[in-house]
């Protein structure tokens, strides 16, 4: 790195709404940081439509101008946010050390603590009739848009854990919820298969994929097909939602952050701290059960902290 490389005290990467409460505390606390966007500012809540669900919105905002909000009020307390991508990091292995990061593939920075909040991105199945009715009624996350399907007939796809609770939470709220399982068996654990079993409005289906989404503008039914007897069936729906899997965004950390086999991020005990000195982590990049904009939020805000507590026992360790 030459000598003029740029400093920065607290680099956040990512920008949905773990590392903007990251970087609103980041700023309050005087550590001057810097986010890169990435490739989606906003995160995963731009594309969705009407939040509901997160506190203090008690007639509900959507999606990217709750993001628009978050950006405002880190850029408030003097957090810089920059539009670009961190495409290489090499990260320090010793407490106080620097971590060298590469955005664009171009610009080197040299980072005193880095929050990660690169966030996960839901799996579709990529069917063009899918894609084309994504915010159209095809949704990703039964917890923040099954209420728009409250006493209507919808679907879902996937046998995993997601997709066991969404169906169970999804059944409360809708009239009947079809649920497709590729395989013969369900991958969710024996507990969850068995609450998806005993709800009677839950039509389960084995050995049962997506043909084709129907409708125009907005989802009006499902062709399905048993992918053992290539026997196809339409039913009418209004919401189909996919849960199929999430892939968190880590691969430029891989090798050098400990991470589960899906790639989750692991953090120590109840912090946001990694396996490396001042290099932490919050949102969906570290959590694969909760994923919610408020629980995101949650954890940026204990980075935050976490960080700022990192730098002032170093500062301790330098003066002392
Ligand atoms: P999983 O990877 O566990 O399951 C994905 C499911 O989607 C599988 O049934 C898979 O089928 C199916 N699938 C994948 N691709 C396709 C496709 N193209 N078409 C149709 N079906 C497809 O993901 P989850 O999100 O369910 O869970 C992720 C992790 O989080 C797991 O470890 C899970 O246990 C955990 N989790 C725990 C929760 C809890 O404890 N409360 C709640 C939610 C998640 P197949 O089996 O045939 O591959």
């Amino acid at each position: 790195m030459s000598e003029t490389t740029e400093r920065i005290k607290c680099l956040i990467i990512g920008s949905g709404p773990a590392g903007y409460t990251a970087a609103i505390y980041a700023a309050r606390a005087d550590m001057k940081p810097v986010m890169y966007t990435g490739m989606e500012p906003g995160g995963q809540l731009t594309t969705t439509t009407e939040v509901d669900n997160f506190p203090g919105y008690p007639e509900g905002v959507d999606g990217p101008t709750m993001m628009v909000q978050l950006q405002q009020q880190a850029e408030r307390f003097g957090t810089e946010v920059r539009i670009g991508m961190v495409t290489a990091v090499e990260l320090n292995d010793s407490e106080g050390g620097i971590h060298k990061v590469v955005v664009d593939n171009s610009k080197e920075i040299e980072a005193e603590t880095i929050i990660i909040s690169t966030g996960a991105t839901a799996k579709y199945l990529g069917l063009p009739s899918e894609q084309k009715l994504r915010g159209g009624g095809v949704s990703a996350c039964a917890v923040c848009d099954g209420f728009f399907y409250k006493n209507q007939e919808v679907a879902i796809v996937g046998g995993g854990d997601t997709a066991a609770e969404e169906a169970t939470y999804l059944a409360n709220i809708c009239k009947k919820v079809t649920m497709l399982v590729r395989g013969d068996e369900m991958r969710a654990s024996k507990a969850m298969q068995h609450r998806v079993t005993s709800t009677p409005n839950i039509d389960l289906r084995y050995n049962t994929e997506v043909d084709e989404v129907l409708g125009d503008q907005v989802v009006e039914g499902l062709r399905m097909i048993n992918n053992k007897t290539g026997e196809k069936e339409e039913i009418k729906i209004t919401g189909l939602f996919i849960a199929i899997g999430h892939k968190p965004n880590t691969d430029i950390f891989k090798g050098q952050i400990d991470m589960d086999d899906m790639g989750y991020i692991i953090t120590k005990g109840k912090s946001t701290k990694t396996n490396k000195p001042g290099v932490f982590a919050s949102g969906d990049v570290q959590d694969k059960e909760y994923r919610q904009a408020v629980t995101a939020a949650g954890t940026g805000c204990m980075a935050a902290l976490d960080a700022e507590r990192y730098l002032s026992s170093i500062e301790t360790e330098v003066t002392v």
